[in-house]
């Protein structure tokens, strides 16, 4: 276990160590190029019937050039939790972050108990740089940059549960590293929102239902739009080697606007006939940011577009759940989730493709697993797998032994 102290430390250490980039031109090694695309609660059953109908072109490029399929998640899962677990590959009792709130205090970095593949790959002198990556507040250093995502506190969103601070207006710690990237960002990509919009609660739904939900999708659309040009920049002006973005509009929408139909529990025709494409839409917009990001992505590029689970309609009694969905109050009328007590009901997903990543095809099952991406990414730079990690490397995902990691010299 690595202690928050020594963790920074170390991070510190590697900061004096490792030449900067442009310093090491006596070791023109090149590094892998990786980069993850998290979409937070991707749901395959939306998701297949527009790939069916022509809907994500860019996301059918990639399977078609790639391997897909579905990515087993944890118990209970949620985004803190899930996404931790990925970073680490350990478990939420190992790594500390359990759910959005932990012993009454919004999870934060400072909880982490386990090392995250960001220190890794940073100790190792590989340059990261990530954007709107849930559980990333306040944000740690690293051999690049790092801007935080969902649970990142600020004006309006105090507790920074499922809601979206002003890039300027973030309190109770940094969501800009270094600092002094924020007065960067701010002049070319403006003040943007970070994580997504929080839904609305029953009493601010009725009587206005329809207005209320068009509303709350332009909002969603303007956070697309400002994360879509905040990726676009990073990725022309600051590439690294290591690129983590993840988007959370998608799973905040299906909590109260999956097309559910009378069948389902909580339905009401007021909110649930309304704007039925709505969630699908979501993913038909996010097909789009994809695109912007496959402008980035050459030949040589590893890109891992993932979720960390799936969300389905309500199916399981609720009363004893500890974890259920927490928005104001639990007021907002939730018809979908994910907190499932059996995380295989709603598996995360997973599309990868880059060298050596073998050509259409399909990973059946749960074989993969959210424990499984960091053991691949520290693969693909040739790191070992540290003895706390439990998930292993997705050799299955390769064409052959000797493709299985980039170039390295
Ligand atoms: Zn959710």
């Amino acid at each position: 276990m690595v202690s928050r102290r020594v963790s920074v430390l170390l991070s510190l250490l590697f900061l004096l160590t490792v030449p900067a980039r442009g310093q090491d031109a006596a070791s023109p090694k090149a590094k892998p190029r990786v980069i993850i695309v998290g979409v937070n609660g991707m749901e395959l059953d939306i998701i297949r019937p527009l790939l069916l109908k022509g809907q994500m072109p860019n996301l059918a490029r990639v399977i078609e050039k790639g391997a897909y399929g579905k990515l087993r998640t944890v118990s209970a899962p949620n985004c803190p939790r899930v996404y931790t677990t990925l970073f680490t590959s350990t478990n939420p009792e190992e790594h500390g972050v359990t759910g959005f709130v932990v012993g009454g205090i919004t999870a934060n970095t400072n909880m982490l108990k386990e090392e995250p593949i960001w220190s890794m790959l940073s100790k190792s002198g590989i340059t990261v740089g990530m954007a709107n990556v849930p559980a990333t507040f306040p944000v740690m250093p690293v051999n690049g940059y790092m801007i935080s995502g969902m649970l990142t506190r600020g004006k309006n969103c105090e507790d920074g549960v499922l809601c979206a601070p002003k890039l300027s207006e973030v309190l109770g710690g940094d969501a800009v590293y270094p600092r002094t990237m924020q007065a960067e960002l701010l002049k070319n990509v403006g003040d943007f929102y970070i994580d997504c919009e929080r839904m609305p609660s029953a009493a601010e739904l009725k009587g206005h239902e329809t207005a209320v939900i068009d509303q709350w999708l332009a909002k969603v659309q303007v956070i697309r739009d400002q994360q879509t040009k905040l990726f676009d920049y990073l990725l022309t002006e600051h590439p690294t080697d290591f690129t983590f973005l993840a988007q959370s509009c998608e799973d905040r929408a299906g909590h109260w606007l999956y097309p559910i139909t009378p069948f389902n529990v909580g339905y009401n025709p007021s909110i649930n006939s309304v704007r039925q494409d709505a969630f699908p839409n979501q993913y038909v917009a996010f097909d789009k940011v994809l695109g912007i990001v496959l402008k980035h992505v050459d030949a040589s590029t590893y890109l891992f577009i993932l979720s960390d689970h799936g969300i389905k309609p309500l199916r399981e009694f609720e009363e004893k759940d500890p974890h259920a969905h927490m928005d104001h109050e639990k007021t907002t009328p939730v018809i979908a989730k994910h907190d499932f007590a059996d995380g295989d009901d709603v598996p995360g997903s997973l599309f990868a493709m880059g060298p050596g990543i073998k050509n259409d095809f399909r990973l059946m099952g749960l074989g993969a697993s959210v424990y499984d991406i960091a053991p691949t990414i520290l693969h693909i730079y040739g790191i070992d797998q540290p003895r706390q990690m439990h998930g292993h490397v997705l050799t299955e995902i390769f064409g052959s032994s000797e493709n299985k990691v980039a170039a390295q010299k």
